[in-house]
C-alpha cells in the first residue's frame, strides 16, 4: 500500500487533469462530483450499482452547514422548491407534554435554511445538476464495483452489473473514493474483518403519509424516549402550497433481545398493525399517531445500525466518504448532511494541495475525528437525550418540568450537539467558505416563502 507521492507539475492547474472515479452514486457520490466540478475537476465519472438512479427513500434533513454547502454549489433554489424549509424542532414526552422546542434553520439565525425533504428528491436536485454540468455520460448506473488496486501512479477498479456479475468496466483514474453506503465493498477490502453494522436493537418502521399540517406547520417533532420514539415532520413544498402536508414519519421501537435483526435494505417493508401496536396510546391533542401510520401506504422497516469509527481513511489514492466511512445512527439527522461536507471538504483538498497523497491525507485528518464525535454523540442519543433523561426522571409524566430537568441542562444538550457535527450558528455564520469555486461565499440568507 506504501505508495510513492506524485506531485502535480508545477505551476500548473492540476485539477483539469486529475482523473476521479467515485464509487456510489447515492448522496455523498453526487455531492462530490458537484463539488469537484466546482473545485475546477472536469474528469469524474460516478459509478452507481443500482440499474438506474433510483429516487429511493423517504424523509431525510439537510442542516444548515450542509445547506450552505448546497448553496454555494448553486442549489438552493432547487431545494427551496421542493423541501419544506424546517422552522421548528420540538421535543415532547410520550405523554404528548412538551419538553423542548428550538427554532430552526433561518428562524434561528442561520444565513442558510434546513430542508426536510424526500432522500429521492435530493437525489433528484443532485443528480441533475450532475448531468447538467459534468455531462449525463459521466453517470454510470449498473456498474457495481468488484475490485479495486493501487500502482505507483494510479488506481485501477472493476465494476460489474451486480446481477449477472458480468465485467461491466475496467477503469484507470488518479484518484478513487469510496461513496458505496453502509455496506461499502471499499471499505471491507480495507477492514476485512469488520462484519456487519452493528444493531442497537431498535426498529425504525418509515413512510410518508398525506395528511393536515400540524403545529407549526414547519415543525420537526420527536415524541417519547429510547425504545419506543417517533419523530415526524413535514417534507414536500408542493403538499405545503395546496394546505396540506406529506409528513415522513420513523416509529423507532426497541424489539425483544431475542427477536432477529431486521433485514438491511431500503426495501423491506412492513404491517401496519405491528407499527401501529407499540404507538397505541401515542394521541396527542396536535397529532393523532395511530391515524398517521394507518394512513400510510407502504411503510420500510430498517434497523438502527451503525460501525465503530475507523483508524484511517488515508490509503494513498483511496479514500471513503459518507456512511462508507462512517455509517451513523440517525439520531440529530447528520447522515447525509456530514456527507456532504465530506465531499465539499474532499474536494477542497484536492484542488489545494500538493499531490493527491496530501489532499486524502489532509481530509483524513478533517473530517475523520469531527465524524468520529458525531458517530459517538449519536450513540448517546445526539440532542435527542433529553428525551431519555425526562423519561427515566418522569416516566409518568410532570406537572412542573422544571423540577424534571432544567432550562440549562436542556440548552446545554442542544447546543453541544450542534458544536460537535459543526453547526453551532455563530461559528457556521463566521467561518469562511469549505469551497473553491465560483459559486463560494454566497449567502443563503433570504427569506424562504
Ligand atoms: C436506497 C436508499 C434509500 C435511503 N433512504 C433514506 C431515507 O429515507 N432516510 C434517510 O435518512 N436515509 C436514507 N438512506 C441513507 C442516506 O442516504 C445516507 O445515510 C446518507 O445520505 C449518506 O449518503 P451516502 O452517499 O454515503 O450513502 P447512500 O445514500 O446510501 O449511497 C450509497 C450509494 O452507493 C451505491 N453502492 C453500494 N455499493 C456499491 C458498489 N459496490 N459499487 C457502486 N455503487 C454502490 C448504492 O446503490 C447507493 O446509491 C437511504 C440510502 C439508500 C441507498
Amino acid at each position: 500500500m506504501a505508495l510513492s507521492e506524485q506531485r502535480y507539475p508545477e505551476g500548473s492547474r492540476h485539477s483539469h487533469s486529475v482523473r476521479v472515479a467515485i464509487a456510489g452514486g447515492g448522496i455523498g457520490g453526487m455531492a462530490l462530483a458537484l463539488s469537484l466540478h466546482d473545485a475546477g475537476f472536469r474528469d469524474v465519472d460516478v459509478y452507481e450499482s443500482a440499474s438506474r438512479v433510483k429516487e429511493l427513500g423517504v424523509g431525510i434533513n439537510v442542516l444548515p452547514h450542509a445547506t450552505r454547502e448546497l448553496t454555494e454549489l448553486g442549489l438552493l433554489d432547487a431545494l427551496d422548491a421542493v423541501g419544506i424549509p424546517t422552522a421548528e424542532l420540538a421535543y415532547y414526552s410520550k405523554h404528548g407534554q412538551p419538553i423542548w422546542s428550538e427554532p430552526r434553520g433561518l428562524a434561528a439565525g442561520y444565513h442558510w435554511p434546513q430542508f426536510s425533504i424526500h432522500r429521492g428528491q435530493l437525489l433528484g436536485v443532485l443528480h441533475r445538476a450532475v448531468c447538467t454540468r459534468l455531462g449525463p455520460e459521466r453517470v454510470h448506473p449498473g456498474h457495481h464495483l468488484s475490485r479495486f488496486g493501487q500502482k505507483a501512479d494510479h488506481v485501477w477498479a472493476d465494476f460489474v452489473d451486480c446481477a449477472s456479475g458480468v465485467l461491466r468496466s475496467h477503469v484507470e483514474a488518479d484518484v478513487l473514493v469510496g461513496c458505496d453506503g453502509i455496506h461499502s465493498a471499499m471499505r471491507q477490502a480495507f477492514f476485512p474483518h469488520e462484519g456487519p453494522p452493528q444493531w442497537n436493537g431498535m426498529t425504525m418502521w418509515r413512510a410518508v403519509t398525506e395528511g393536515a399540517p400540524f403545529l407549526s406547520g414547519r415543525t420537526m417533532l420527536m415524541a417519547g424516549h429510547f425504545g419506543r420514539r417517533m419523530v415526524v415532520y413535514p417534507i414536500s413544498r408542493r403538499h405545503e402550497a395546496a394546505g396540506k402536508a406529506l409528513i415522513n414519519w420513523v416509529a423507532e421501537f426497541k424489539n425483544a433481545p431475542e427477536q432477529p435483526m431486521p433485514t438491511q435494505d431500503w426495501e423491506h417493508t412492513a404491517r401496519r398493525e405491528d407499527v401501529i401496536e407499540p404507538f397505541t396510546s401515542f394521541v396527542f391533542d396536535f397529532l393523532d399517531v395511530p391515524a398517521l401510520i394507518r394512513g400510510a401506504a407502504t411503510i420500510y422497516q430498517y434497523p438502527m445500525v451503525d460501525r465503530d469509527p475507523l483508524p484511517t481513511w488515508n490509503f494513498g489514492r483511496v479514500t471513503l466518504l459518507g456512511d462508507a466511512a462512517h455509517p451513523m445512527y440517525p439520531v440529530g439527522s447528520n447522515g447525509a448532511s456530514q456527507a456532504i461536507i465530506d465531499a465539499r471538504t474532499l474536494a477542497r483538498e484536492l484542488a489545494l494541495q500538493r499531490s493527491i497523497e496530501a489532499a486524502i491525507a489532509a481530509y483524513d485528518a478533517q473530517r475523520r475525528p469531527q465524524t468520529t464525535g458525531v458517530v459517538l454523540a449519536n450513540r448517546q442519543g445526539g440532542p435527542e437525550r433529553c428525551l431519555e433523561i425526562v423519561e427515566q426522571r418522569a416516566p409518568d409524566g410532570f406537572v412542573d418540568l422544571d423540577a424534571v430537568i432544567s432550562r440549562a441542562e436542556l440548552e446545554e444538550i442542544a447546543h453541544s450537539y450542534k458544536r460537535t457535527a459543526g453547526f453551532d450558528p455563530k461559528v457556521l455564520n463566521n467561518r469562511p467558505s469549505l469551497g473553491v469555486g465560483q459559486h463560494s461565499n454566497v449567502q443563503g440568507g433570504r427569506s424562504s416563502s
